[in-house]
């Protein structure tokens, strides 16, 4: 049988078993055609509440199961990601319009975060501390309890996956809310694989659900941690709300990172990793190229290259044409994608090329000539928007890269690498790439932004999986009850 088979999922949640949820059910929407391609289940806060009691009760046999058998499952996962790989790959180009190299790298990159977690569950779980009494001191990592993790719908696989895999190899349990636009690709794909590669039931929940399931999600008491992805803007409220609850949360949100393009690079190379930056999946990326900061010697030749690159890249349907870009995700991002290039063109950007649309394919747009408080500048556009402004000293660039509450990610292109580093050294972020875009992910690397782009905590390689999803206890033992003076 096919892992997607829809016979298995229409109209249900992923909530011990597939179910109909409470709150009913909703289309999913192919974004080039406007088609509806299935139903899915959607949840609401009572299908969460009834989730978060389920998955504490679930978890204390997964979490006291041996680090064998959760590996098993998570290896398990990985090997169904590559064996279902064309299958997921199909949902992901369909129902979130990203093109075939886009969805490639999804089912690649959700594959290896499952086979890192797998080898997670068994890491040393702690450490034997010195102690002044005869005694043996431990410090160890247990696992949370129950993990919620709410991902948005731009990179949906991985986005969700990035949390799910690491939260379960360590033993806990989780409550997964995907965005209800991507709820197939982001959501139905990874309870299909987990339930197939044998988690015990009650583990996992998958809810698609709008905000108000999110809301829920946060507040609920059985649930002790959250992951969440998603905007600035909700991520505030999501910290305000974690905060009085007094709950760890993990805040992955947005960005408008800085590519720098120093004055001695090939220039053809420079603006085919800009065009990477700002155009893949139609910018709607967290680490997009969102401002081009070029040394004035070779802006205008950079601005014209780039522009000649934009106009003749293909925007249309990938489900069934090869194109560079696919659709934007609904109306709502295009108008407010097109909103903001209006306003910068009346603030007195010049548009270069791009600038317009046809449903929701949007073709890839260059400005320059803008000042800082232009909106595509200096906000982050979430579309295929490349904003170039000059620079004429290192210093000035840094202090261009640096004037945004955002701190994601970070691109210098120079031949002299160290001068690059020196230059990257001045700039709070959490990611940078020398000789590179901004746009990157491994399943191995420790991901995370600074400010507005998120709490600075991390997911992924070193022991940042770890920190992320389990608390540390410490434990003593000795052979007798202690003694005491009374
Ligand atoms: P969004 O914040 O509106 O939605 C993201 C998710 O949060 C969705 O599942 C949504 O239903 C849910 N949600 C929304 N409001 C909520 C609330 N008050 N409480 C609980 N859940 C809530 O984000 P979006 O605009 O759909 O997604 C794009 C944004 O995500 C961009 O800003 C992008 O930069 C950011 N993003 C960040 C990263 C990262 O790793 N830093 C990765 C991808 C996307």
């Amino acid at each position: 049988m096919a892992l997607m088979d829809s016979k298995v999922w229409a109209g249900s949640v992923f909530s011990d078993g597939w179910t109909a949820s409470r709150a009913g059910n909703a289309p999913v929407i192919e974004p080039a055609t406007g088609s509806e391609m299935a139903r899915v289940g959607v949840a609401g806060p009572e299908d969460v509440a009834a989730a978060a009691v389920s998955a504490s009760k679930a978890q204390r046999d997964w979490a006291a199961a041996s680090f064998e058998e959760r590996a098993a499952v998570l290896r398990r996962a990985g090997q169904l990601f590559e064996e279902h790989a064309e299958e997921i790959q199909g949902w992901l180009i369909r129902e979130s319009g990203a093109i075939a190299g886009k969805a490639g790298f999804e089912t690649h990159v959700a594959a290896g975060e499952c086979y890192e977690a797998a080898a997670l569950a068994s890491q040393s779980p702690g450490e034997i501390l010195p102690t002044a009494k005869k005694r043996l001191s431990l410090a160890r990592r247990v696992p949370v309890g129950v993990v919620g993790v709410i991902a948005p719908f731009n990179a949906p696989l991985i986005l969700g996956i990035r949390s799910v895999a690491p939260a379960l190899a360590l033993g806990n349990a989780v409550v997964f809310k995907p965005d209800p636009r991507t709820a197939v690709c982001g959501g139905v794909a990874i309870a299909r694989v987990f339930e197939e590669a044998g988690l015990p039931s009650g583990v996992l929940h998958m809810l698609p659900g709008g905000p108000e399931a999110g809301e829920a999600l946060v507040a609920d008491p059985n649930i002790p941690v959250i992951s969440f992805t998603g905007s600035t803007a909700a991520g505030r409220k999501i910290g305000e709300v974690c905060g009085r609850l007094l709950k760890r949360v993990h805040l992955e949100l947005g960005g408008n990172s800085a590519l720098v393009v120093l004055d001695d690079v090939d220039l053809d190379r420079a603006v085919s990793a800009g065009a990477w930056g700002s155009f893949f999946h139609q910018g709607q990326i967290c680490m997009t190229t969102g401002r081009h900061l070029v040394h004035a010697s070779i802006k205008d030749e950079y601005v014209e290259r780039l522009a000649a690159k934009a106009a003749a890249m293909r925007v249309g349907n990938p489900a069934v044409e090869d194109v560079a870009l696919g659709p934007l995700i609904d109306t709502h991002q295009r108008d407010k994608v097109h909103g903001l290039v209006v306003e910068s063109v009346e603030s007195g950007a010049r548009l270069v090329t791009g600038g317009a649309y046809e449903h929701l394919f949007y073709r890839p747009t260059v400005l320059t000539d803008l000042t800082p408080q232009a909106p595509a500048y200096a906000q982050e556009v979430f579309g295929p928007v490349a904003p170039v402004v000059a620079f004429s000293t290192p210093e000035e660039a840094a202090a261009l890269a640096r004037a945004s509450e955002y701190g994601l990610s970070l691109g210098i292109l120079t031949r002299d690498v160290m001068k690059g580093l020196a230059l990257a050294d001045l700039i709070p972020t959490g990611i940078v790439h020398i000789n590179d875009q901004t746009v990157d992910d491994e399943a191995v690397a420790p991901f995370g932004g600074l400010g507005a782009s998120g709490t600075g905590a991390r997911f992924g390689g070193g022991r940042a999986n770890t920190e992320a999803f389990t608390h540390t206890q410490w434990v003593t033992m000795q052979r007798d009850v202690a003694g005491y003076p009374f």
